[in-house]
This record gives structure tokens, C-alpha cells and sequence, in this order.
């Protein structure tokens, strides 16, 4: 650890760091980049392919991104997400990538340390966030070239490693490499502290402004632990003028509510199916997994049983050929493993007259109790309770945001207050083009607690919470 982070971690640091980012997932790692200096420029002989944002780059040449008006230069992008600032940011690194054309980034970086702000980047697992939490041999979802961040193409960084992509998708093994590589790479570790979990942010209501300042910010006080290699915890508190809020999605599953799910055979993630595999709890002699869920976590573990000969009962509350289902929205050319899950699902269900030895599906089934003797208990599309004996049950159906390090659980910084936060119908309540909270001066959220859902998009509200903490360190008195 670099004595910088230390002093920071001590009991006796006493300096408030401008910037605090809990989260060092792809949201986190993107920011400490864009506020280490690195400064995106149009390049000079660019020309980006829509002619509208063209003429726009070009009214303000040799003028930084982060210095223009993000509102005026999103203004009119259309793409695969809601945000404006993300659109933008995707289409100046991947031009054209939705025609599926390969036009380079237009963008050139340059480092300009008199730019930089100080900052930490506190996260519970190394550099990469949930991507150190996800089976390592997943293909993503994504083509591998939207994994990536800015300046450093994920092909090319395969390449030096001697690895290649798998019809243009990578492994989450690798993108997780990837990211802790690109952390070094680009000379960011002095600002990571992984190991680190935040277990409250709390903050007070500014002092009244002095004569003559302007914008009085609240402070906010950062305490968690860092677990040392033994287990043992060391505490820290720290003291910030502003928190970004990059803690993911993936870190508390949803729950059935279901008598039994606190058995200590159900669990609620793949790692524990990969880790009954090694401890050979479940094999192809074994009781059947049970996997819950009609998700692509869901179609993950069915995936990853079968490759391990492990036999699967997949139930899930919808029928199989709900629209809704993720499956009828991927294209069959570049899933054909979900679709294979899919059509599994269809063709091998206990409905149909054929159940397929090793993989057997229950569509429409509602699980009402799992038992200490590993009996699930399920109620049938007729209304029949239907009983299994199983030998793991995996409960794969979502995850939520836990932020219950805030004051209330950030339930107030949601939309809508009277909701659950969820990434997808009810994010933290952001300002588009600064992600900072509409309830709170000095808190920003990005990445799926503001409701950008991939990696490629996560990387716009980087831009703009940079952008507004620039703005806001020009503003300080000299
Ligand atoms: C199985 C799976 C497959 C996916 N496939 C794709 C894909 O193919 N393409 C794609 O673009 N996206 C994919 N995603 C989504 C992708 O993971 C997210 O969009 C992306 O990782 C979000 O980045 P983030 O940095 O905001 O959050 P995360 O990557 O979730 O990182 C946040 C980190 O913060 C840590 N954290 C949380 N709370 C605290 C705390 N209190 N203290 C310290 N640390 C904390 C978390 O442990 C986590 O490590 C997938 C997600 C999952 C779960």
C-alpha cells in the first residue's frame, strides 16, 4: 500500500480528500482514470460518421470533452440506453458500432496532471468489481470490444496476453484481468484500496458560507475496514467534500421468501454451485441441482452443470415462451448457448411427453418450501404440489443495490422514494449530465444505481461526474 493511501487510511489523517469512490468495479476504474488527468480531445483529422455531433465537435476544436456543454452535444443521440452523456461517451469511443462497423474511437487522450483531483477508490475485491465475482469461464454477454475502457481496446490487450476472443465475446476471466490490468496499465493503483468495504457514509448539513464562499458543501465521513490476508479488520474513517457512488448491483440477491431458503444447501450464487462441483457435494451420481430462475444467471449455472455432467431441475414462474423471457430478446446467431438453454427448456419440460435424462424443466412451477431433508416443494400450473429430493438449490432471480451503508439505506435518493431501489425501474434519482443526487449536493451515483445497466454505458456517467467535479474545483477561491 502506497504511504499516500496509508496517511489517508490512518487514524490520523485530518486532510478531507476531494473525492471519495466506493466501488471499483468498470464505473469506478473509469472515473479514478478521468480524474487522474487523462483528458479526452477530438482528434484533429477525426471525423465522426453522424454529421449532426459532427458539426458540433467541430464548433469547439481543440476544446477538451470534459470542458464542453454535455447537454448540448448528447442532444439528439438515440441508442440502446437512456442516458444522454452515456450515448455520447459510447459513440466518441465506438463511432459506429451498432451498424456494426468498426470505425476507430475518435477520441485521443492526453495526461494532464494539473487536471487531476485526488481521490480513493475503496472496493470490497480487487480492481474490476463484480467481475471478480463471476464464474471465470462465462462468455459475456457483450462482444468483447464493449467491455473495454477508454484507451486500451480489449483486443488488443488479448493479443499482447496471447488470448482471443470467442466469436467476438471474451470470458469474464479475462475481462476481470482486463480491469485489474488496466488499473496498473494506465498508473492508477495508488488510488485503489481493495479489501476495503464502506460500512457507513454519514454526512451533516454545510455550515453557513463563510463571507465570500460560494456552493458550502456538506463534508461526508467515510468508515469501514480493510481485511488484512489473516481476516483480521482494520478500521478507517475518512473525510470527503464529495462521494461517488459506484457500488454495483450485484451484491445482494433477491430473495424468494420462501420457508427453508435460510438452509445451508440453498444459496443464492453461482460460486456456490462451482464449489459443490470441486467438493464433489454434487456430480453426476448425485440428487439433481435445483436452479431457480429464468434469467442468464439462471441459464449460467444450467450451462455450467451441464458441462460438469451435474443434473439440473430448472424451475421458473413464467411459461417458457414468455415474451419477457431474456431469451426471446437475444439474437439466436450470437447466444447459441442460451438459446440451447432455451430451447432446453421448452423441449425438456415435465409438460412435454419426453423428459431428458440429466436436465428437466418445471415452467410456471411456484417453489413453496425446501425442507432439511432436501425435499423443494413446488405447487404445479393445476394447482398439484409436486415434492423433489435435491442435493443444492440455487436461487438465482436478481440482485439489488444495498446501500445500506447510507443514512435510511438511500432509500430517500431513489425516483421514487416509496419504491425499492432497483437498478432497472427505480434508480437513484441523478441530474443527466452531472450524476450527481437531485437530493444531495456532493453525492453522485453512476453505473446500474443510476440506472446504466453495461459496461459500454457505465462509462458516460464517469464523464459527466467528472466533468462536474472539474467544474467544481475551478470554482474554488485560489
Ligand atoms: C453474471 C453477470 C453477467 C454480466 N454480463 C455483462 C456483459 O456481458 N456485458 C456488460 O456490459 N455487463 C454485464 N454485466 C453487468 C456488469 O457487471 C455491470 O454493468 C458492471 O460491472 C457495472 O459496473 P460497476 O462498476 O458500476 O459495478 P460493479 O462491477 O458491480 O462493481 C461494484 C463493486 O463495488 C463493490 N461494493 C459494493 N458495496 C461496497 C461497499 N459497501 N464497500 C466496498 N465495496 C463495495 C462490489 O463488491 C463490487 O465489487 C453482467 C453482470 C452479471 C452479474
Amino acid at each position: 500500500m502506497s504511504n499516500w493511501r496509508k496517511d489517508h487510511l490512518g487514524a490520523s489523517s485530518s486532510e478531507p480528500l476531494p473525492v471519495i469512490i466506493i466501488g471499483n468495479g468498470p464505473s469506478g476504474i473509469c472515473l479514478s482514470y478521468l480524474l487522474s488527468g487523462y483528458t479526452p480531445y477530438v482528434r484533429p483529422d477525426a471525423v465522426h460518421p453522424h454529421p449532426l455531433l459532427q458539426r458540433k465537435l467541430s464548433e469547439a476544436p481543440g476544446v477538451s470533452i470534459m470542458d464542453q456543454d454535455l447537454d448540448y452535444l448528447s442532444e439528439g443521440l438515440e441508442g440502446r440506453c437512456q442516458s444522454p452523456v452515456a450515448l455520447l461517451f459510447d459513440t466518441l469511443l465506438r463511432p459506429d458500432t451498432d451498424f456494426g462497423g468498426s470505425v476507430e474511437s475518435i477520441l485521443t487522450w492526453r495526461q494532464q496532471k494539473e487536471r487531476a483531483i485526488p481521490h480513493l477508490v475503496l472496493g470490497r475485491n480487487p480492481p474490476g468489481g463484480a467481475w471478480h465475482s463471476i464464474e471465470g469461464s462465462m462468455v459475456t454477454l457483450s462482444q468483447g470490444e464493449w467491455m473495454g475502457l477508454p484507451d486500451l481496446q480489449v483486443k488488443d490487450w488479448m493479443c499482447k496476453k496471447r488470448r482471443g476472443l470467442r466469436n467476438s465475446r471474451a470470458t469474464a476471466g479475462d475481462i476481470a484481468h482486463y480491469y485489474r490490468d488496466y488499473v496498473i496499465r494506465k498508473g492508477l493503483s495508488h488510488n485503489f484500496v481493495s479489501s476495503a468495504t464502506v460500512t457507513a457514509v454519514e454526512w451533516g448539513t454545510p455550515e453557513p458560507s463563510s463571507p465570500g464562499a460560494r456552493d458550502p458543501s456538506p463534508l461526508f465521513q467515510v468508515s469501514g475496514f480493510v481485511a488484512a490476508e489473516d481476516q483480521s479488520q482494520q478500521p478507517f474513517s475518512l473525510r470527503a467534500h464529495n462521494v461517488v457512488l459506484a457500488t454495483g448491483t450485484s451484491d445482494s440477491p433477491a430473495r424468494l421468501g420462501v420457508p427453508g431458503e435460510g438452509l445451508p444447501f440453498v444459496h443464492h450464487d453461482l460460486s456456490a454451485l462451482e464449489a459443490a462441483t470441486r467438493a464433489g457435494t454434487v456430480s453426476p451420481s448425485s440428487d439433481p441441482v435445483l436452479i431457480i430462475g429464468a434469467g442468464l444467471s439462471a441459464a449460467d449455472a444450467v450451462l455450467y452443470a451441464r458441462h460438469y455432467g451435474v443434473p439440473v431441475i430448472h424451475a421458473f414462474r413464467r411459461p417458457v415462451d414468455d415474451p419477457g423471457l431474456v431469451f426471446n430478446q437475444l439474437p439466436k446467431m450470437l447466444y447459441p448457448e442460451y438459446h440451447k438453454v432455451h430451447q432446453m427448456m421448452r423441449e425438456r419440460s415435465i409438460l412435454s411427453p419426453s423428459p431428458y435424462e440429466g436436465y428437466r424443466s418445471l415452467p410456471e412451477h411456484q417453489l413453496l418450501l425446501l425442507k432439511e431433508d432436501r425435499q423443494a416443494v413446488f405447487r404445479d400450473p393445476q394447482g398439484l404440489q409436486k415434492v423433489f429430493g435435491v442435493a443444492l438449490v440455487l436461487l438465482l432471480i436478481g440482485s439489488h443495490p444495498d446501500l445500506s451503508f447510507l443514512p435510511g439505506a438511500g432509500a430517500d435518493l431513489a425516483v421514487d422514494p416509496d419504491q425499492p431501489l432497483s437498478a432497472k425501474r427505480n434508480p437513484v434519482d441523478v441530474d443527466p449530465f452531472t450524476y450527481q443526487s437531485i437530493h444531495q449536493e456532493g453525492l453522485y451515483a453512476m453505473g446500474p444505481l443510476a440506472g446504466d445497466n453495461f459496461v459500454r454505458f457505465v462509462q458516460g456517467g464517469a464523464l459527466a461526474v467528472a466533468s462536474s467535479l472539474l467544474r467544481k474545483e475551478a470554482r474554488k477561491p485560489p
